[in-house]
């Protein structure tokens, strides 16, 4: 065996240790799972063996499930029925090999030192007893469905046999993991003890007694809360079909199909309620959705977190003392997040007392993971330690790299870039946080604007994954390789970008919110806008966000593009509402609870009584196929908008495209990104439908000539189109 080694001590134990060659995680390839086969037929046949303990041998965790690159060939398979047979029997082998784990008829213990998640959690969950370290990063959880996936292998069906359907619905639809302590408070796990102590505690529980068969394999098993046909059940299966439908609108295939293999599988015996759930999980790989956001959600973030746009043979940087400038909102998170991975910091800003409060902000960060079990305290006061705030530009000389986060203000950041560049050590970088100016503009100030890089963080900055980096005229490979370095090194997503107005993210976003504000104008009313756009899958509808960006910033935006642009502006219909609203109502949106809603200190918001008054709405009804429409416009709008800036060369990787959408601005994450849309409705008739809206309501929807040249070669973004489109 290559992935598992076997030890059976004095009682006859054996200790099974997980430990995938060359890989510092485990997960469950087919070699592996055929390993495990073999396992429980040595252990059903030697009468030696009196119980069995599944350890890991990585100090990562147990196991992160399904090798999703190995099962990457399952979502290429065909649409036929030998493909999808073919799909089923692969997928099924995850559940006659737990199975049998469990049915082998001695006690199964798992020791979960670290993470189990996804196929790694189902197969804790198919032994009898499951010991977890009290380690504050272990999580338990099925993030299966974060990434269109429904759980494989018997996790429908065991968790809620454990727990319950109801308990089960937010980790099964929702991917939510857990701690130890709260996975032992759900009866998850049956004990939680001391890092270290997991294998101990397997044999204590074996040597005492323990019984090898699952509760669902006795005679008087009943599921918590009852089976689905009682008072219990049904509550659950109408409203949890309630509440998934109000949480997806439709958009998830994955979720649907949760919901129906629990409701079935929960009718039958586990065996054949095992045979259900992998129907449904070949089915829900087949769907394009779950196509699209394996790829971006899984593929192209894991490879570009790993550096895949590192620019060939540029040495490897290693950032060790970093100095933020500027202790405001976005410097702190930064500072935070720097110190999380072990960089030495230097908070910068105007006054002891500024720079002191971004620190603080630092400090109310770490003592919330703290509290929250997230973090021990050792790490904790490391962290802190490593961040120094002061005013006092000599306190990071020698650094490797400046992050330049002080106003929006051209002069204000040439005059810090002046002030820090000689601190820097050789070859170290300086970073601009800027969210809107041009980085070739801002390097003029700059003495070695090779060294001279945007590296773009979205707020907040601890929960935001993504970092734009963008390249000015003069860039150098070495500064882009430090940029994603530094990037991945604070274990956040990079992206690689073209220097242009609004960069990427920005440029694209807000077309959203600008097509929102069209719809206004026409009439539409408000509450159908932002419904169509929560409909379609972006987080919010595309009012809400202009509030949430501050409506003072669309509108000083605005006149700034239009100062740039002269001539070449073309005025919105718009631009005069959120003039008067910012300029004569004091309107600002969510930050002064004033803005398209209004939003009073306790309660939900509610749309603004005073928006009729300045654009009285003449179309209140949204029913198919003029919903279909306005939702094609919202994501269409954005998705044009994305190929321009592909064929501009602002993008020049689809997955840079993709990932940079929905960790980015929270473009619907079910089309797996613009780019993944375009391929999936095809181009042909994404440029055929782009036509007919740019005819209707003018070029702002004209497709790019390289994606007219694209659908007249049959091309994709990720390949040939596929012989059967999809519509969005
Ligand atoms: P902020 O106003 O909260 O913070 C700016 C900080 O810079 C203040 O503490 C200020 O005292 C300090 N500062 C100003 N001039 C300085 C100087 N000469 N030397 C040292 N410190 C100085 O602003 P913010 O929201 O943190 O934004 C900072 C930058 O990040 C801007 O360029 C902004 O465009 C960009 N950005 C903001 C967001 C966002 O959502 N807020 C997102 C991405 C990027």
């Amino acid at each position: 065996m290559k992935n598992f080694k076997i030890e059976t001590d004095a009682d006859g134990i054996a200790v099974v240790t997980f430990d995938a060659p060359g890989k510092s995680m485990n997960t469950l390839t087919a070699a592996a799972l055929g390993e495990i086969e073999s396992i429980v037929e040595q252990v059903k046949s030697d009468a030696a063996i009196k119980g069995v303990v599944l350890a890991s041998g990585k100090a990562s965790g147990f196991c992160a499930g399904a090798d999703l690159d190995e099962m990457a060939g399952a979502f290429a398979s065909g649409e036929d029925e030998a493909s999808l047979k073919a799909l089923y029997e692969r997928v099924i082998t995850f559940n006659r090999v737990f199975r049998g784990l469990e049915t082998c008829g001695k006690p199964v213990a798992a020791a979960l030192e670290g993470l189990a998640l996804g196929g790694g959690f189902e197969l804790a969950l198919a032994c009898h007893y499951r010991v977890a370290a009290d380690n504050p990063k272990l999580q338990l959880g099925l993030p299966e469905s974060k990434v269109g996936l429904i759980p494989g292998g018997g996790g429908t069906q065991r968790l809620p046999r454990l727990i319950g359907a109801m308990a089960a619905a937010p980790l099964l639809l929702e991917g939510k993991s857990l701690r130890a302590a709260e996975a032992l408070g759900m009866k998850i796990v049956n004990e939680v003890v001391a890092p270290g102590g997991c294998i101990d505690a397997c044999k204590a529980w074996i040597k005492g007694g323990g019984e090898g068969v699952a509760p669902w394999d006795k005679k008087e098993f009943k599921i918590p809360g009852g089976p689905v046909y009682s008072a219990g059940g049904i509550q659950v299966f109408i409203m949890g079909n309630a509440m998934v439908r109000k949480s997806t609108y439709g958009n998830y295939p994955a979720q649907l199909n949760i919901m129906k293999a629990v409701y079935e599988g929960l009718q039958v015996p586990i065996d054949a309620a095992l045979r259900i759930e992998s129907r449904y999980f070949a089915n829900t790989c087949r769907t394009p959705q779950a196509k699209a956001m394996v790829r971006t959600l899984f593929q192209s973030m894991q490879a570009l977190g790993k550096g895949s746009a590192r620019p060939a043979g540029a040495a490897p940087t290693n950032v060790q003392k970093a100095a933020v400038l500027g202790a405001g909102m976005m410097g702190a998170g930064i500072a935070h997040a720097q110190a999380l991975a072990g960089i030495e910091t230097i908070l910068i800003d105007q006054t002891q007392e500024a720079a002191d409060k971004g620190r603080s902000h630092v400090e109310d960060l770490v003592k919330k993971a703290v509290s929250r079990g997230r973090m021990d305290a050792a790490k904790a006061e490391k962290t802190l330690g490593l961040v120094t705030a002061t005013t006092d530009y000599e306190a990071f000389k020698g650094a490797d790299l400046v992050i330049e986060a002080v106003f929006e203000n051209r002069e204000v950041k040439a005059a810090v870039t002046k002030k820090a560049e000689p601190m820097l050590a050789d070859g170290g970088v300086f970073g601009s946080n800027t969210s809107t100016l041009p980085i070739t503009g801002l390097a003029q100030a700059s003495a070695r604007p090779e060294n001279f890089i945007g590296i773009h963080f979205f707020s907040p900055v601890d929960r935001m994954m993504l970092v734009e980096i963008i390249k000015g005229e003069k860039t150098s490979d070495h500064a882009i390789a430090a940029a994603i370095d530094y990037v991945m090194k604070i274990k956040k997503t990079p992206i690689v970008v073209n220097d242009a107005r609004g960069f990427y993210t920005s440029r694209c976003f807000s077309t959203y919110v600008a097509e929102g504000l069209e719809m206004l104008a026409e009439g539409i009313a408000p509450a159908i806008i932002d419904n169509v756009g929560r409909a379609t899958g972006m987080p919010r509808g595309p009012l809400e966000m202009a509030d949430d960006v501050a409506l003072d910033l669309v509108h000083k935006i605005t006149v700034q593009t239009a100062k740039d642009l002269g001539d070449a502006y073309k005025a919105r219909p718009t631009d005069a509402l959120i003039a008067e609203m910012v300029e004569k109502l004091g309107r600002l949106g969510r930050k002064n609870s004033k803005g398209f809603y209004d939003y009073p200190e306790s309660g939900e918001k509610t749309l603004w009584h005073g928006l009729k008054d300045l654009v009285a709405p003449t179309v209140d009804e949204a029913e198919p196929p003029f919903a279909d429409h306005l939702r094609q416009r919202l994501l269409y709008r954005q998705a044009v908008e994305a190929a321009r800036c592909y064929d501009e060369g602002v993008v020049t990787d689809p997955r840079d495209a993709d990932v940079g959408a929905i960790l980015g601005w929270g473009f619907a994450p079910w089309s797996g990104g613009p780019m993944s849309l375009i391929d999936g409705v095809g181009v042909a008739a994404f440029v055929a439908a782009c036509d007919a809206l740019a005819k209707q309501y003018g070029d702002r929807f004209d497709p790019p000539a390289g994606l007219r040249a694209m659908a007249k070669k049959g091309e994709g973004y990720y390949g040939p189109a596929p012989s059967k489109a999809v519509a969005a």
